[in-house]
């Protein structure tokens, strides 16, 4: 359904140009030793995954942000669901800040990268390739 959109691409985590290719290796983000391999090329259109050294270091702005807006969702969950104590709250906060990690590391990293790759369709690849050739 969403498909071609920026928002598939990045909770898929799929290429931002073609949204077919994995953008990591392994599936599972939980699988610590390799949350963060990539491979070097989109293995089905063969967009850079790397463009530039230190390209990821950006993405840090966007986990900054989805970690905040993690922290208001917890701060408002506990004044909805419960009552707010501070103490409680900090130990809720970390707590799901350590547990949401892997899956925020990945996502915002996704969303970087389609800050500046945007969808092809395979119609418009094959154009681009045949430009290239
Ligand atoms: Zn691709």
């Amino acid at each position: 359904m969403l498909e071609g959109t920026k928002i598939y691409s990045i909770l898929k985590l799929k290429c931002p140009r073609c949204h077919e290719g994995d953008l990591f290796l392994t599936k599972n983000p939980y699988n610590y030793s390799n949350i963060e391999k990539m491979p070097d090329v989109c293995p089905v259109c063969k967009e850079k995954y790397w463009p530039e050294p230190g390209f990821y270091y950006g993405a840090m702005y966007v986990s900054y942000a989805l970690t905040i807006a993690l922290s208001v969702a917890v701060f408002v969950a506990m004044i909805v669901l419960w009552h707010f104590d501070v103490m409680w709250y900090l130990g809720l906060n970390a707590a799901a800040i350590v547990l949401l990690f892997p899956p925020i590391f990945r996502v915002s990293r996704a969303a970087w990268f389609n800050f500046f790759v945007s969808y092809k369709t395979p119609e418009e690849r094959a154009l681009l390739n045949q430009k290239k050739a």
